[in-house]
């Protein structure tokens, strides 16, 4: 994009209107804010759902089956994020397929709200995967969209987006989670479903007075020659994948476990084949390829992260329904409540987090310093969960307080990691390839749960003490590794920090 259309751009959105924000934030603030409602609303009962017996309105399944497919599925939903930005990229441009996505999503959840059992339950997950893939890294973009390239506005506009995620995060398991596992689970989707229509109606109905141009070109069209062929390819693999799942469900080869294995396979080999082209691509600078190699341990650093991070609605929630005393001070607390803690931290320690950057300027650590002192504190969070057992065995309900430290602990973690992970993503990355940024930090939290998938079902009370303790610790060391490497990497990164 040129310069002159990118003023363009700027000045057809209403800069202020918004907590002195472009009033263009508005509208992704809030069609954000009710995705993330229903994807963590529904996360938070979702497993629940899966392996509470038939007659308590659960699904029945094996508790590992359960587990892993949790995993399997918070991989696939950020892994096709590629899609969705090569889609708006070259098709649509974003905010056609924000909306898009939206929908598919909504409709996700729908299939959910009724009992339709296992099918429904793969048919929602299908329409969520590829909705969240067409709307998360899109929505982002446009935020970058909306602010000109030198308005300081611009880190705070992103900042208060993110506390629009985690707001969204933080009720929708108390409202979601209540009524699904209080009244009826399908009772409790329909509500994720209500949040994304809301979600939908807001970007309908101020996108335009709000969002002006942006997100309405499609930055890197087809051209007419390229897309026959384009479109052929698409078609061919299509039928080949249709075909391949047919021969192999009939054959009965399509297993989970099968389905898992592959996955996998694709989160090592995806981020593997993203390095090779920036790195070998000719439209890469040689201080572009110093900084890609100084990217790679940074990346290995945040799946570590996210490997952790997103167990908390998979091993911690089982925890939390399965080993923790839920009644307490006379209360009864719902397994799925655990769920908010986590961005409930998030919009706490962002500001004070954020306050403490400025206040430090220069003294400030590097980037590899943060991503080390967060993986630190990351698999603190699983150590501190050897507790309970150690000191009392699995056979006891442990206090509910240790998931909140372990909660609080990742947190601080998060904040050391997540922010700072995408900007440096945004700098580090080739500018030829600025467009898959987000996909390419996405990728960081796929590729953990594409392996997650595999750990998970190793977790059982007999094995608590081992899991926790072997995955913290090699958090840990792995932030060891990256501290040491730090002034390296600083170095290899050429000025950015
Ligand atoms: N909690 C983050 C969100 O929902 C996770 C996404 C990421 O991998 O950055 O936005
Ligand atoms: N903190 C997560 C993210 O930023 C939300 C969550 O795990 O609930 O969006």
């Amino acid at each position: 994009m040129t310069h002159e259309e990118k003023d363009r751009i700027v000045q057809s959105v209403p800069q202020k209107g918004f907590f002195g924000h472009p009033k263009g934030l508005f509208t992704l603030f809030f069609t954000e804010f009710w995705e993330r409602f229903s994807y963590y609303g529904m996360r938070a009962i979702l497993l629940y759902y899966m392996y509470s017996e038939v007659k308590n309105g659960g699904l029945g399944m094996e508790e590992s089956t359960a587990l892993s497919i949790m995993a399997i599925y918070g991989s696939l939903v950020y892994m096709s994020g590629i899609i969705g930005g090569w889609i708006a990229d070259r098709l649509l441009g974003s905010l056609q397929t924000v909306f898009t996505g939206g929908v598919l999503i909504m409709m996700g959840h729908i299939f959910l709200a009724f009992p339709f059992g296992k099918m429904g339950l793969f048919a929602s997950m299908f329409l969520i995967i590829m909705g969240t893939g067409l709307l998360k890294p899109n929505v982002s973009n446009v935020v970058g969209d909306i602010y000109s390239e030198t308005d300081n506005r611009r880190d705070s506009g992103f900042s208060i987006f993110y506390m629009g995620i985690n707001l969204g995060a933080f009720i929708s398991p108390l409202i979601v989670g209540t009524l699904g596992q209080k009244y009826n689970y399908h009772l409790g989707f329909s509500i994720a479903a209500i949040g994304m229509l809301l979600g939908l109606i807001v970007f309908a109905v101020t996108k335009r007075k709000n969002l002006g141009l942006a997100g309405t070109y499609v930055p890197n069209p087809l051209m007419p020659g390229e897309k026959k062929k384009v479109f052929s390819i698409i078609g061919i693999s299509a039928l080949v994948i249709i075909a391949l799942v047919v021969v192999a469900s009939v054959s009965g080869w399509l297993t989970i476990d099968g389905f898992i294995t592959w996955v996998s396979i694709l989160g090592i080999v995806i981020p593997i084949m993203y390095f090779i082209v920036m790195y070998r691509s000719p439209k890469t600078t040689s201080d572009e390829r110093s900084r890609l190699l100084a990217y790679i341990p940074l990346f290995i650093g945040a799946m570590m992260f996210w490997a952790i991070q997103e167990q908390g609605s998979i091993i911690l929630a089982q925890y939390a329904d399965k080993r923790t005393q839920l009644d307490w001070a006379g209360i009864h607390i719902q397994s799925s409540w655990f769920q908010s803690l986590n961005p409930l931290f998030i919009v706490a320690l962002a500001p004070v987090f954020a306050w403490l950057w400025v206040k430090l300027g220069n003294r400030q650590p590097s980037t590899p310093k943060k991503f080390a002192i967060g993986l630190l504190f990351t698999g603190l969070s699983f150590i501190v969960m050897i507790v309970p057992a150690y000191v009392n065995g699995t056979e006891s309900l442990a206090n509910p307080w240790w998931l909140v430290l372990s909660f609080f602990l990742v947190v601080i973690g998060e904040l050391l990691l997540s922010p700072v992970g995408l900007s440096a993503t945004t700098k580090l990355a080739p500018a030829a390839f600025s467009a898959q940024t987000m996909s390419l930090w996405f990728l960081s939290n796929a590729s953990a749960q594409a392996i997650n998938a595999n750990i998970v079902k190793l977790y059982t009370p007999e094995t608590e003490i081992l899991y926790f303790g072997v995955i913290g610790a090699f958090s840990i060391l792995l932030g060891l590794i990256l501290f040491l490497l730090s002034p390296k990497l600083q170095k290899a990164m050429k000025g950015v920090r």
